[in-house]
């Protein structure tokens, strides 16, 4: 089960790697602007993103305050195309190090 986890989460993070630098920014919630299907109207992240920071602008969704996201992976989970990913910023790894290193 922990492996088929990070397997996925190993997946995930390679995906936003590659859609990184197409309209996107270096970390953070990555959409992939290709496989996003909003133009059929699709709206799940925007709708399901519990900090309302999802906003349809020029004809795609867009994450509008990436600064007060928290990577709960909402949005990526009810994304029916998983065209959602995302990298988290260096600030958040380095906090999950500390906790996962033995006193
Ligand atoms: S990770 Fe969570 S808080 Fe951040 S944009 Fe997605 S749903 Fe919203
Ligand atoms: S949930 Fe996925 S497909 Fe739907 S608008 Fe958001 S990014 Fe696009």
């Amino acid at each position: 089960m922990v492996s088929k986890i990070v397997r996925e989460a190993e997946n995930q993070y390679k995906q936003a790697l590659a859609w990184r630098g197409k309209e996107n920014p270096d970390y953070g919630v990555i959409i992939n602007r290709d496989t996003c299907i909003a133009r059929l109207g699709c709206r799940n992240c925007i709708e399901f993103c519990p900090g309302d920071l999802i906003y349809y602008e020029n004809g795609r969704p867009d994450v509008k305050f990436l600064d007060e996201c928290w990577y709960c992976g909402i949005c990526a989970q009810v994304c029916g195309p998983r065209a959602i990913a995302y990298i988290f910023p260096d600030e958040i790894l380095k906090a999950g190090e500390k906790k996962a290193s033995p006193k």
